[in-house]
């Protein structure tokens, strides 16, 4: 199996020649790109390896006996013996995990922590078993990207790159691991916090400003210290589309107090933590002519392409805008006056997955090249017209059939749909991950796929995927206010508002109205923190820690709406047997025609309930 380069730290010295750093960086560009050669010319042996390598390790381990597998190896005798899974099969081995079990239940090496995935069930984030070694896989992706991006955009090496990133609360489960998103469990790891000097991880913000668990302080930091060196930023994004437009936002509300900061080169007392004080006083200057010209920017009424005249040198966003991402596009594109968005990689707490090889390709055309050296991928067919995807509930478990249908990474056909079920080094075996990807190309003779939806996802904001059973019995618990007024909720529907920043769910319901008394407007408000307390842990999360969601709307809509939502379906050549009310709209003819009959309007009068952590433990602890 080709060997992934090992970042060997080959600039340990900062302090070397710049000349002699840029041709290091060029050397180790090419390695990594000659890595991704050879393992896409050879993608399906390795995947082959890749798979006997995770059965010969983990032979002992239960699960795998529980199945059989009796310590075969190979693919044809895995496909017949171990079924395809999804979280909830592998929630009692998970379970027993966090409650402290240490033998060797999913894999031989010992699980360090659990990843929380933004993917929940029953209402709680679903907890993704990760080893040590994991890391370094993670790690092998995040050093792909530069060399891709630098074939592209050259001189990436002599400047920086402003990016905003954060770190989550994180857990204990019982038996003692940590719980917390795969991307907190990276900034913490010394792959991150320990990189050798590297010009291309080059960033603006200290790593203590990103390590700050505020997420006031840690916001206000990276910016002041991405505004301090402006002229060297050549790059700017975060994790996805979304956070970026949280920090152009912060920015809106807070430029003032930052241009003190910088006018003065003295950090204000709201920022408390003495890491962040002491690494945030090595960048900051009394800088009164940059303060000046900030301000000058940020006082003008248009925002348009403030990025661009902030940061002039910037060539890119790098920013997920893939998925429902896309919903941001128009707004970064009017903050940044149309720069290239970047999306670089895919990839999910259960495994990270691919690279972007054309990064400055459109966001609509941007496809993802899996690396076999990752995971061993299979590929379920899917058919979102036969509902299959659209559908409320998923088929738990394959029949024979099903099981028969999926295809290896070689095997994929051009232009198919598929959903992705991956087996990891860390004890996942089968398990379906709930994307669906489509296949857009090849390179060499590994497959390229476009990111299609999170299958079921009908509303999502930041990383929350509200689907639409939680969506059905959330309304379903808020519609009992209105009981004591005879009032019904006759059909309903939902859309993700992002012309707000932060985003918010609106819902639209009609009703209809049987009682004497009128609804007085705190009814109304309560259904609306209703559907919020009912929604995954992950929405209420976005709303009380991180504020990346505003307030739930409720919007009223005259009698008839949904009659003439349908009609408008109807023309646009709906099947009227089959018609049935979308409930979650995104194509704009029709949200305008939902907002042209809005009554009334409510909103969450305050947040939901949100405590870090997880129920079960939460009940535990009592
Ligand atoms: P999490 O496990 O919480 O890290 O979420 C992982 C999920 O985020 C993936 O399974 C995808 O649904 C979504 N995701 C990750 N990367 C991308 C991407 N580049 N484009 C679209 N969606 C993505």
């Amino acid at each position: 199996m080709p060997e992934a380069p090992k970042d060997e730290g080959a600039y340990a010295h900062a302090h070397d020649d710049a000349n002699t750093i840029y041709s290091v960086a060029e050397e180790k560009n090419k390695k990594f790109l000659q890595f991704i050669e050879e393992v896409t010319a050879n993608a399906d042996e390795v995947q082959k390896r890749v798979l006997a390598e995770i059965l010969s390790r983990n032979a002992h381990v239960e699960c795998l006996k529980r199945h059989g597998l009796n310590g075969q190896t190979d693919r044809e005798t895995f496909k017949k013996i171990m079924p395809v899974t999804t979280y909830e099969d592998i929630q009692p081995d998970v379970n027993r995990i966090a409650n402290g079990d240490k033998s060797q239940i999913i894999c031989s090496q010992p699980i360090s922590e659990f990843l929380t995935s933004s993917g929940t069930s029953g209402g709680e984030r679903k907890l993704m078993p990760t080893t040590e070694e994991e890391l370094e896989r993670r790690s092998l992706l995040y050093n792909l990207l530069m060399p891709v991006m630098s074939q592209f955009v050259p001189g990436l090496e002599r400047g920086k790159g402003m990016y905003f990133l954060f770190i989550k609360s994180e857990a204990k489960t019982p038996g003692g691991l940590v719980a917390r998103p795969v991307l907190t469990s990276y900034y913490k790891s010394s792959h991150f916090k320990n990189r050798s000097f590297d010009p291309y991880m080059n960033y603006t913000s200290p790593n203590e400003t990103i390590l700050c668990p505020d997420s006031y302080q840690s916001m206000f930091s990276q910016m002041l210290c991405g505004l301090c060196l402006n002229k060297e930023v050549l790059r700017v994004g975060a994790v996805f589309a979304s956070g970026f437009i949280r920090a152009i936002r912060f920015l809106e509300k807070h430029w003032s107090l930052l241009c003190n900061d910088i006018r003065t080169g003295t950090l204000n007392p709201q920022i408390t933590d003495p890491s962040v004080r002491e690494a945030v006083m090595k960048i900051l200057k009394p800088d009164p002519q940059l303060a000046e010209f900030i301000e000058g920017e940020c006082g003008m009424e248009s925002w348009r392409g403030i990025i661009t005249r902030l940061w002039p040198n910037t060539k890119y966003i790098d920013v997920i805008v893939t998925g429902t991402m896309s919903q941001y596009i128009p707004t970064l594109d009017y903050y940044s006056n149309g720069l290239p968005l970047v999306c670089t990689m895919y990839a999910s707490s259960e495994c990270f997955f691919g690279v972007n090889l054309n990064p400055l390709c459109k966001p609509s055309e941007v496809s993802y090249t899996l690396i076999p050296t990752l995971g061993y991928f299979e590929f379920l067919p899917v058919d979102r017209n036969n509902g299959v995807t659209n559908c409320i509930s998923m088929p738990k478990s394959l029949n024979g059939k099903e099981k028969q249908e999926l295809v290896d990474l070689a095997d994929v056909k051009l232009g198919q749909e598929y959903e992705l079920v991956v087996t990891t080094y860390a004890g996942l075996y089968r398990y379906r991950v709930g994307d669906v990807l489509r296949v857009a190309g090849f390179k060499n003779k590994a497959p390229q796929f476009n990111f299609i939806c999170r299958k079921n996802v009908v509303l999502s904001i930041d990383s929350d995927k509200t689907d639409e059973v939680e969506l059905q019995n959330a309304v379903k618990n808020a519609v009992s206010h209105l009981v004591p007024f005879d009032a019904q909720v006759t059909d309903y529907t939902s859309y993700a508002d992002t012309t707000t920043i932060p985003g918010h769910y609106v819902l639209f319901w009609e009703l209809s109205l049987n009682g004497s008394t009128p609804i007085p407007p705190s009814v109304f408000e309560d259904c609306c923190l209703a559907v919020e307390e009912s929604l995954n842990s992950v929405y209420r999360q976005g709303r009380v820690s991180d504020k990346s969601i505003g307030p739930l709307e409720i919007k009223i809509v005259e009698a008839g709406t949904f009659d003439k939502l349908m009609d408008y379906a109807l023309s646009l050549g709906a099947s009227i047997n089959q018609y049935k009310t979308p409930r979650c709209v995104k194509f704009a003819p029709i949200v305008e025609l939902l907002n042209s009959r809005v009554k009334a309007s409510y909103s969450s009068p305050k947040c939901p309930k949100w405590v870090a952590g997880h129920k079960q433990w939460n009940i535990n602890v009592k």
